[in-house]
């Protein structure tokens, strides 16, 4: 699915001396790259504060944490998304509210989420889905009018933009009063083992979660709040810091893999390419989806079998998610109605995921492409 190894080979020379900075100076934590990788993302997300953390998971709990949500408290996510952003929500004894998504864009379904709005919902967790921003023009109005917290999971958006109505940008992430990233491996902007990040634009919410994320201490060895030990290596700050530069041209080489795969695609019946309609500009020029994930419908019901031809044919592809979270044992509520869920429900039985990263030829992209025509149609 991901092509890391060919993409390590174009950037070996300036990874391997930001590694070999760190093992020079002994520096292996809170080193002076982890500084200047927060300085560097800062900049480029035009946001006050960055928080770099362990994982994504990681960044998900300490900003709900940060954000002093207590048991009870209601927070509404999508339904279709990775478990890690329900996961944390159940961790810290917060109330998960499952809703479902947009048939088109895969992002959290506004109508659901202003229904599932209650007296104690306290958050909004928009998950910019496989790259593509979530209406937030909508989510920011339902937030104000019902005075909650948005916390962005921008685990697979890093380096999108959003258009509002208005005409305004900003960056994926810093448009709520929190965002979160995963520097995941595979994730847009990936480390080389696990790192994350929380994004915010409030001083006090931010001091509060440099707080946390070092147990708690806002003098060492002073601990007023309960916090967790969640650090970025400066080995993954150092790789982090000689990639960010190339993070646009990394959304861009995705996009044109999109744009190839879109042409191509679009002319089955039986597919449906997806939809880039997150924000109010004319999406091919813009940049609110960076393909984090390239996932199309397979609507003629052989999903299943294209994805054992194609890894018959060898080619790599996935299903992101084959079970909606509500239906997780983990998860599920007696609360739910599958009713409720038509979308989801829908997605699970239609969406693959084709190879996407940053290294793809032309010459995969066609035979990807003229493999799964002759077999759908
Ligand atoms: C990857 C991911 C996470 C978790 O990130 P980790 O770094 O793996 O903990 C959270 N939310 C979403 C949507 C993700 O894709």
């Amino acid at each position: 699915m991901v092509d890391l190894q060919g993409q390590y080979q174009q950037i070996k020379e300036t990874v391997n001396t930001s590694i070999e900075q760190v093992l020079n100076s002994s520096a292996y934590i809170n080193g002076p790259l982890v500084h200047e990788f927060q300085a560097d993302l800062e900049k480029y997300l035009n946001v006050k504060h960055v928080i770099p953390c362990a994982n994504g998971t990681d960044a998900l709990q300490i900003a709900m944490m940060g954000l002093g949500l207590e048991q009870g408290d209601e927070v509404i996510t999508a339904d279709f998304t990775f478990a890690a952003t329900v996961e944390v929500i159940g961790l810290l004894k917060l109330t998960p509210v499952l809703v479902d998504v947009d048939a088109k864009t895969f992002n959290i379904d506004i109508d659901a989420l202003k229904k599932a709005i209650t007296p104690k919902t306290k958050a909004i967790v928009p998950v910019h889905l496989f790259g593509q921003l979530a209406n937030m023009d909508a989510v920011m109005e339902i937030a104000k009018e019902h005075n909650l917290f948005v916390i962005e999971d921008n685990a697979q958006a890093i380096g999108a933009d959003y258009t509002f109505k208005d005409g305004t940008k900003k960056k994926a992430g810093t448009i709520g009063n929190v965002g979160t990233t995963s520097f995941f491996p595979s994730k847009n902007l990936g480390c080389y083992g696990d790192g994350g990040a929380i994004f915010t634009n409030d001083d006090e919410l931010a001091h509060t979660i440099r707080g946390i994320v070092n147990h708690g201490m806002y003098t060492r060895y002073y601990h007023d709040v309960v916090g967790v030990n969640s650090r970025l290596d400066s080995i993954q700050a150092g790789v982090l810091k000689a990639k960010l530069p190339l993070l646009d041209s990394y959304c861009e080489a995705r996009r044109n893999a999109a744009r190839f795969y879109n042409k191509t695609l679009s002319v089955s019946e039986n597919i449906i390419t997806p939809t880039t309609n997150a924000c109010n500009e004319i999406c091919d020029t813009c940049n609110c989806h960076v393909f984090h994930q390239y996932t199309l419908q397979i609507t003629n019901g052989k999903r299943d079998a294209l994805h054992k031809h194609l890894l018959e044919k060898g080619i790599p592809n996935a299903i992101y998610y084959p079970v909606a979270l509500h239906s997780q044992k983990a998860y599920a509520d007696s609360r739910y109605k599958e009713s409720d869920f038509p979308v989801t429900n829908e997605l699970i039985k239609t969406v693959i995921s084709l190879p996407m990263h940053t290294e793809l030829d032309q010459e995969q992209l066609t035979f990807i492409t003229q493999t799964i025509l002759n077999f759908v149609n």
